[in-house]
């Protein structure tokens, strides 16, 4: 799969691998050419290349509904 993952500041990230605290959710910290992320479980961060983290999301949680034009309820 090839899709391109958009995500931001404030939004959370569920990725394939888990972290050793046994956590698979990141909060996005900084987003650029490289991204910074939180480890929501043990609250350590840490600074990935966007391309390795973008083929480590399994899904994104957007933080900010209200700011996407599109609100579907499923
Ligand atoms: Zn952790």
């Amino acid at each position: 799969m090839a899709n391109i993952i958009r995500f931001c500041v404030g939004d959370t990230l569920e990725l394939k691998k888990t972290h050793p605290c046994g956590n698979r959710s990141f909060e996005v910290l900084r987003v650029g050419s490289e991204v910074r992320v939180r480890c929501i479980g043990c609250g350590h961060d840490m600074v990935l290349d966007r391309i390795k983290l973008e083929k480590a999301i399994r899904r994104v949680h957007t933080a900010a509904p209200e700011t996407s034009p599109m609100t579907t309820d499923q």
